[in-house]
């Protein structure tokens, strides 16, 4: 909210109108600053409409717009039928999301890392979870289901959950869907069941955490060897995200 700043640089507009004025005055009787002493004028006459602009109540209307809630988590992309949603959403540099109501998707260990695979030359963007065909999938916070989609030559059967802390969780090479777009739950509610759709060599719950599109590594958030969070809250940046400590069980 930058009402306060308003405030500063219309006092600071004022006091300028008055210093100019004075400047005016003294300037009057010189003839060779007459044409300068019109242009301090006419941007004096500027200023004052912009100053009588402000007063309007056009202007407390675009204050109270300022002052309105952020927009409903729910609506950016909703219907985009994308992984990413957020294309065109302007991303914070920063931001803090809380995580202390997490529930493990399913309880096996990290088999593969995220991060860049040099074998496929791309980036792994979450991280794959053991589990066998037809074990339950829970929903790893509150939230609500945006998409339950099928891709043949990628995630095959998966469900992308929006949550109300800002993340979004995506679930891929499932085998079926226990859920609905657009339906509500409860962190641990079961979403799905585990399988090997898609670009899948096996058995597995491939697992994103997403901020706004951005896929932060899993492993930076949760601790899945001790099905826990590392902290209550995550610290995101986005100049640093893909860079978070790349906990990998297999190489420490
Ligand atoms: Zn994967």
């Amino acid at each position: 909210m930058n009402f306060g700043k308003r405030i500063g640089l219309t006092l600071s507009l004022a006091a300028m109108l008055a210093g100019t004025s004075a400047f005016a005055q003294n300037l009057q009787s010189v003839s060779n600053y007459s044409s300068r002493h019109d242009k301090l004028l006419a941007r004096q006459s500027t200023i004052g409409e912009q100053i009588r602009l402000e007063e309007t109540e056009q202007y407390a209307n675009q204050l109270y717009e300022e002052c309105e809630p952020e927009p409903d988590i729910y609506t950016e992309g909703w219907e985009s039928g994308l992984v990413n949603s957020y294309k065109n959403a302007v991303v914070p540099d920063q931001a803090t999301i809380d995580v202390s109501d997490f529930h493990m998707p399913c309880p096996g260990i990290v088999t593969s890392p995220y991060g860049y695979r040099p074998r496929f030359r791309r980036m792994h963007k979450g991280v794959d979870l053991r589990s066998a065909i037809g074990d339950t999938i829970y929903a790893a916070f509150d939230g609500k289901v945006r998409l339950t989609k099928y891709e043949r030559g990628g995630y095959g059967y998966y469900v992308i959950l929006r949550h109300t802390n800002g993340l979004e969780t995506v679930y891929g090479h499932l085998s079926k869907f226990l859920v609905h777009p657009d339906d509500v739950v409860k962190a641990g509610d079961p979403i799905a069941l585990s399988g090997n759709t898609g670009r899948s060599f096996g058995p597995h719950l491939h697992f994103e955490t997403r901020f706004m599109g951005y896929a932060i590594n899993p492993s930076a958030l949760f601790d899945f060897e001790n099905q826990t969070v590392r902290a209550e809250e995550y610290a995101f940046d986005k100049r640093t995200y893909e860079k978070a400590p790349s906990y990998n069980p297999k190489r420490s």
